[in-house]
């Protein structure tokens, strides 16, 4: 069993893209901007801001966080967001999901300029995602593919089967590993006797939110496996009082995977340069 390192791979692209940073500075050119939307106190939410806003300022990006209310309104929303689309300042915007029910996250979604979208989740860049064109990829499949390119892992005929079909990880997975010559099987919670297509696939990358989900008995010897969950559950022996859970049963796999990811330090760390690698490409889209 070999461990794909996201922690390792993460840190030697931050030294890159801080390497980056600094040569811009020194020719007295603009960094890279991030904007981030927060609306309500949501605690996870926080924190994942709180992270973005840390993995900007440790590579050198200027970053801004605008924090509103819980009762802003959509229209209000929506008018913030087109004041920043159109601030030469900033170069790449975010809005933390999830939103109060009141607002409705597809017309905000749409609402950021598509040049300016580093999370990807505009139709127009999805669109230019599945044509194989270039955009701005959603940050976890970018970093997952960035993961298998560092580890020289091979793609070309191998079978893929992604598990889970959501717009952020399961569709645009599946539609860049078919660009890296993967036959792709894509599996969901519809999906009629799951392990006759993970039995028979070399690459299984499972994001579902099932903790432990992905036995040994539903992959074959050799397998490449990329866990994408993250499911929090208590922990009173843990210093946080909860633990972080992937969906794949990493001690039951371990004797018969090639490659697999560890969680956390995977998948997770990968996610958050992919949003950094985003924003160093919006500094040249506008
Ligand atoms: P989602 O809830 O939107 O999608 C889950 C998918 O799993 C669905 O498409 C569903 O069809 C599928 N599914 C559910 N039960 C299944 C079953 N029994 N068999 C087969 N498929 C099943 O979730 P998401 O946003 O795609 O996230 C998935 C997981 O990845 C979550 O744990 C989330 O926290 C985690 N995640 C981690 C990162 C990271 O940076 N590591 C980033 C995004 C999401």
């Amino acid at each position: 069993m070999n461990l794909l390192n996201g922690n390792e791979v993460s840190q030697v692209i931050r030294l890159q893209i801080k390497d980056e940073v600094s040569k811009i500075k020194s020719e007295g050119k603009k960094v890279p901007h991030l904007a981030a939307i927060l609306v309500g106190e949501d605690g996870a939410s926080k924190t994942y801001v709180a992270a973005k806003e840390r993995d900007c300022q440790e590579v050198g990006f200027d970053s801004t966080v605008l924090r509103f209310d819980v009762s802003i309104t959509e229209t209000e929303l929506l008018i913030e967001i087109e004041k920043i689309n159109n601030n030469p300042e900033i170069d790449g915007l975010i809005v933390q999901l999830p939103l109060p029910k009141h607002i409705n996250e597809k017309k905000i979604t749409e609402s950021i300029s598509y040049k300016k979208d580093v999370d990807g989740f505009h139709p127009y860049n999805v669109g230019l995602m599945f044509k194989g064109l270039p955009t701005f990829l959603p940050a976890t499949p970018y970093g997952i593919i960035k993961l298998l390119e560092h580890f020289q892992i091979e793609t070309i005929g191998k079978h893929c089967v992604v598990i889970g079909r959501s717009d952020i990880v399961g569709k645009p997975m599946s539609a860049l590993m078919l660009q890296k010559n993967c036959t792709v099987t894509v599996c969901h919670s519809r999906t009629i006797d799951l392990s006759k297509y993970t039995l028979d696939a070399d690459i299984v990358i499972a994001a579902i939110g099932s903790p432990k989900f992905l036995k040994a008995n539903m992959i074959k010897e050799g397998a490449v496996v990329i866990d994408v969950g993250i499911t929090r559950v208590d922990d009173a022996n843990s210093k946080k009082g909860f633990r972080l859970l992937g969906d794949v049963d990493f001690e039951d796999l371990s004797e018969k995977v090639s490659w697999i990811t560890p969680v956390p330090g995977g998948v997770g760390p990968m996610t958050r340069v992919g949003l950094l690698l985003n924003t160093l490409e919006a500094l040249g889209r506008k």
